[in-house]
């Protein structure tokens, strides 16, 4: 098991009911664990004087952990155990993404630390980490969202974008829009609405870049045989580009990307 900070260790699952479980058991003091499968540990498997606790969830990028409190089940599971000082190991199948997007969840909360950090935090234990594109997203999400808990919030934040084959997951996680004013932030053109801030821009970063790809937002509508991209008031911004693209800037090939034509926006600077 990896030892991720006190109280907390990652795992995989031939640890946690392998031949050799007992022995990591004791070694890590185990008192709790944590199964994200498809199939809870049986009672055979399972080792005296240990808690279980099991969530089914599948390592897909649709699968939802935000507006089904999975997450939170998941996070004060695991704080209740650290609380008491009992040390907890929480596990999927290849300790890879589903078991490292929960643990970089409860990293978050208990710390009060973007996604990023928890991240890398995993990562200086265990080299091998890659949650997928989905548990991603809905960590972003629950990080701007100021990792409430409260799953309302939550809903209609998944999309699915119409006549997509060729790509990992049909499925859009929408990010809420910050009107942050320390932030450059766009505003729609046609309802003077704040609708991204510029930590929502994934391309470009240079001003050769004559286009703009975003992070699929709260706002988010796609449409029609050509995916046009609108916003909620109707304004036609842009065009979903599944496939992905070449920017005709830098030359960069982006993988599906949100491109936002720029006059459709006005670009609020800072304030200074
Ligand atoms: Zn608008
Ligand atoms: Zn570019």
């Amino acid at each position: 098991m990896w030892k991720i900070t006190e109280n907390l260790y990652l795992a995989q699952l031939p640890m946690i009911v392998g031949p050799t479980s007992k022995q990591e058991f004791s070694k890590n003091d185990i008192k709790r664990v944590l199964t994200l499968t498809t199939e809870p540990i049986s009672e055979k498997q399972k080792i005296g004087g240990v808690d279980y606790k099991f969530l089914h969830l599948l390592d897909m990028p649709d699968e939802p952990i935000l507006d089904n409190a999975i997450l939170e089940t998941a996070v004060l599971y695991i704080n209740e155990g650290v609380e008491k000082e009992e040390n907890v190991g929480v596990h999927c199948l290849a300790a890879v993404s589903r078991s490292v997007s929960i643990c970089a969840a409860y990293l978050m909360y208990k710390n009060q630390w973007p996604v990023e950090k928890a991240l890398k935090m995993i990562e200086s234990v265990r080299k091998t980490i890659g949650p997928n594109a989905g548990f991603l997203a809905q960590l972003k999400i629950w990080e701007r969202s100021g990792m409430s808990f409260s799953a309302d919030q939550y809903k209609n934040l998944k999309i699915d974008i119409p006549g997509i084959t060729c790509v990992d997951s049909k499925t859009i996680w929408r990010q809420p829009v910050i009107d942050d004013q320390t932030k450059v932030r766009f505003k729609c053109r046609q309802c003077r609405k704040v609708i991204f801030n510029s930590d929502n821009i994934v391309h470009p970063l240079a001003e050769a870049c004559q286009k703009y790809l975003i992070e699929p937002m709260a706002w988010l509508n796609v449409s029609g045989a050509t995916c046009s991209v609108s916003h909620t008031c109707g304004a036609k911004l842009g065009t979903f580009i599944a496939s992905g693209s070449k920017c005709n800037g830098c030359n960069k090939f982006v993988r599906q990307w949100i491109f936002i034509n720029r006059t459709k926006l006005d670009k609020v600077e800072i304030a200074t």
